[in-house]
């Protein structure tokens, strides 16, 4: 054994000490060790596993946790490269994901949290000192229960899709928040539901449930249909053509380009989308009422106006005369 190699084995109850202290307010099930060496060592990896093998055996014994190579709740980082009697201590903490299902029934919230780009959420006059675009979200309304069980850091959402800012969501859009960094992982998540429900009026929750992050890839990856109700404003309009556009969209594949709304950060492209049907109701001699089921992606406000003949066929263009959306809410994510 060189010199090197003792020094760092006799240290290890002094090291698992340490890193008791700093991991047993966490809550979790398991752990993992990394080392990491200075260059200099011959035969590191052998080393690696043993200094590894000896913390880990006293981690465990202490606190009655156990070590998990494939998904630890926490990884210590035993860094022994800038002082060998004293090294460094780094812990990567698992992100804990929460799936639900959400409603959003006010308008002008966005789904994610929007950080103001300009200060980068230290706040500024821009941002009105808040450090982001608008005063919530959804991710934030839900957020903010789970950050406060949890401890957590901060928190990352992933929908099935997204509603415009401005469009209700009526129907149930599943989601999956992501905590990072939570002190506390076991919740009542039953609990947490009715708390978010209590707390804000504008996101309402059903269904949560622990997640992971293969079910984040598999949300991002779904194709979910979508029944939409808009609010037309169409000057003149007749009963009959509002059959044709009834008549005219059905099971029919549109042609979108990407919309000028959001043309500042999407790539200009065509997109294929197909309406599996449209009825209209009269409100009044401007106005009508459509229900529109579409696949998802389909950009719903152009699929109305045409945007300048971007999106190919559209209402106005069906029947002639100019079409434009006043309201959107989203009535049902349907899952397939
Ligand atoms: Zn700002």
């Amino acid at each position: 054994m060189s010199g090197m190699e003792e020094v760092l084995l006799g240290n290890t109850e002094n090291t698992a000490k340490r890193i008791i202290e700093l991991i047993q307010n966490y809550d979790f099930d398991s752990f993992l060790i990394g080392i990491r060496l200075p260059e200099s060592v011959e035969d590191p990896e052998r080393l690696k596993k043993k200094l590894a093998s000896d913390i880990g055996r006293i981690v465990s014994s202490k606190l009655g946790r156990r070590v998990d190579f494939s998904k630890p709740d926490i990884t210590i980082i035993v860094d022994y490269r800038r002082n060998a009697l004293k090294p460094s201590l780094e812990l990567d903490i698992r992100s804990l994901y929460v799936y639900g299902e959400y409603q959003k029934l006010e308008r002008d919230i966005p789904q994610t949290k929007w950080m103001c780009m300009k200060c980068k959420g230290k706040g500024c006059p821009h941002c009105h000192f808040m450090g982001k675009l608008y005063p919530t979200s959804v991710e934030e309304e839900i957020g903010k229960v789970l950050l406060d069980a949890t401890g957590g850091k901060g928190t990352k959402f992933h929908g099935a899709g997204r509603e415009d800012r401005d469009a209700l969501m009526l129907g149930w859009r599943p989601f999956v928040i992501e905590i990072i960094r939570p002190i506390v992982r076991k919740l009542d998540l039953e609990e947490i539901e009715e708390e978010i429900n209590k707390s804000s009026d504008k996101v309402k929750v059903r269904n949560l449930r622990y997640s992971s992050k293969d079910e984040v890839v598999e949300l991002k990856n779904a194709k979910y249909d979508k029944t939409y109700e808009v609010l037309v404003e169409c000057p003149g309009y007749s009963g009959e053509d509002l059959r044709k556009i009834e008549d005219y969209f059905k099971d029919l594949e549109i042609s979108q380009r990407t919309p000028t709304r959001v043309a500042h950060r999407r790539a200009d492209k065509i997109r294929k989308r197909v309406v599996r049907y449209v009825t209209c109701e009269k409100v009044d001699d401007n106005h009508f009422k459509a229900r529109i089921r579409a696949e998802s992606g389909t950009y719903i406000k152009e699929l109305v106006s045409g945007d300048e003949g971007r999106t190919k066929p559209s209402f106005s263009e069906i029947i002639g005369k100019p079409c434009k959306v006043i309201e959107l809410n989203v009535l049902e994510v349907h899952k397939v």
